[in-house]
């Protein structure tokens, strides 16, 4: 080991636990400081879809579309308020110059070779001890009301194969979709079942990896704050509680998802990570889906939970500390009514707003800052717990060995390596 061996973590979701736990897995003692607890930022009530065929990057061109229409209409699913924010005027000028064909293509070939491992790290984790499990999604049912919208989808397919990626997939009737899943109303007209994906339960997965770390002996402090992170040379990094101070530590990880700004910026990092935030809730259903379900012309998420049936939905970009917008909830509810069967959506438990860490490029932020002590896991946007497993695998293994894994070249914190699509491909098809 390269002389770390005592590594502090900010922020115990998905992405922060998952790096703790592997940097465990390389001989390391972590501490994980959380201002809440383990999964109360973005890893608590999303949709926990593990869907790494259509991973996509966030930024392309479609979204932009939306996001223009919903500047006249607040409940769309994709919503950009008037504001005199200047970090949110600067995210949505940077999302706007990334929302053409080219850049999507570029960061798409950045995601397919995380995209291809990715179900691999959730295998490595229970393999390890993490007590809980992932699902198939058996078929995983995207249903449309209007089957000419089948086209946005599968065009986003084509592109993904343009890319080097392949999505398994079939269109179906609404008739046959009811009849794979009967939760599937009358008012589906198509529907394209996706293949080989899978999904879990979000808070359940993270707590059960919190428990692991800590029953490997590693510390997890919650309801603690980190307000600073101080670089004091060979001595290592501290961290600032309040008043009083941590460490300390040989390197430090910040992931604290939305709110990772402050704590980086000193580091170098100035790519503006921006809170998406989205809902959810759940509700009763006749009979609970096997698999999750998607409606892509609203934007609705369902996932079943247990005996529920998780429904999440809208893309908000405001601050992540904001209070829940009930109107984006009643949206949600209103747009999923006449595709959803057999469900009741007056019965609503958990309504919940969490904030995905959105980055201008659509791509996650994952490595070294300009101190070498300092590191960064987030902004992995809409797909962190799909994603986060891996990528905290590969940064533990940058950390622990100073080797830069080549999936994670994209990902540099400071965006200042520069790498070929062509390369990364090339490297992805050969392993
Ligand atoms: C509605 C919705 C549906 C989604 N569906 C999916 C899906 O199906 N599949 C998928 O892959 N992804 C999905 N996502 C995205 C996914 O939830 C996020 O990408 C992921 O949870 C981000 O994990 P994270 O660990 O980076 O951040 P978070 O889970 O937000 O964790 C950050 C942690 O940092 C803590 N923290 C913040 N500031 C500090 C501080 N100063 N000091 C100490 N602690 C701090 C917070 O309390 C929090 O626990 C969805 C998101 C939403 C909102």
């Amino acid at each position: 080991m390269s002389g770390i061996r005592s590594v502090a973590v900010v922020g115990a979701g998905m992405a922060g636990l998952a790096t703790a736990w592997h940097l465990q897995e390389r001989g390391a003692q972590v501490t994980v400081f959380d201002r809440g607890e383990p999964g109360a930022g973005s890893s608590w009530g999303n949709a926990g879809w593990l869907t790494p065929a259509i991973a996509t990057p966030l930024p392309e061109p479609a979204v932009l579309r939306y996001g223009v229409r919903a500047l006249a209409s607040p409940s769309s699913p994709v919503y950009v308020p008037p504001t005199a924010d200047p970090r949110l005027a600067r995210f949505v000028a940077g999302f706007v110059r990334h929302s053409t064909t080219g850049r999507w293509q570029r960061a798409m070939t950045a995601l397919l070779p995380l995209n291809e491992r990715a179900l691999e790290a959730f295998e490595r984790l229970e393999a390890g001890g993490v007590a809980a499990s992932t699902a198939p999604a058996d078929p995983f049912i995207a249903g449309y009301s209007d089957v000419r919208n089948v086209k946005v989808l599968l065009d986003e397919f084509a592109d993904i194969a343009e890319a080097g990626g392949t999505v398994d997939h079939e269109l179906i009737s609404g008739q046959e979709a009811r009849r794979l899943e009967p939760t599937v109303s009358e008012g589906v007209e198509a529907a394209i079942l996706i293949r080989g994906q899978r999904y879990l339960h979000p808070i359940e997965f993270v707590a059960a990896v919190a428990e692991s770390v800590r029953g490997r002996g590693g510390d997890i402090v919650t309801g603690t704050s980190v307000r600073s992170v101080d670089d004091i040379g060979a001595a290592g990094v501290r961290l600032r509680t309040g008043d009083t101070a941590a460490g300390p530590f040989d390197a430090v990880v910040i992931a604290n998802g939305a709110w990772l700004n402050d704590l980086v910026r000193p580091f170098g990092v100035r790519h503006v990570v921006q809170a998406g935030r989205g809902y959810s809730f759940s509700v009763p259903a006749q009979s609970v889906p096997r698999s999750p379900l998607y409606f892509p012309e609203v934007r609705v998420a369902c996932t079943p939970l247990g005996n529920r049936l998780r429904v999440a939905g809208m893309m908000e970009f405001r601050r992540p500390d904001e209070p829940i917008d009930p109107r984006r909830i009643q949206a949600i509810v209103d747009s999923a009514r006449e595709l959803l069967h057999g469900v009741d959506l007056e019965d609503r438990r958990d309504e919940w707003v969490g904030s995905r860490p959105c980055t201008a490029d659509g791509l996650p932020l994952v490595g070294r800052t300009t101190s070498p002590r300092v590191f960064v896991a987030g902004g992995h946007g809409m797909w962190g717990i799909t994603l986060g497993p891996l990528t905290g695998e590969l940064l533990a293994e940058q950390i622990v060995t100073g080797e830069v894994p080549d999936a994670l070249t994209p990902l540099d914190p400071l965006r200042r390596l520069d790498w070929a699509p062509s390369r990364l491909r090339r490297r992805s098809a050969s392993r």
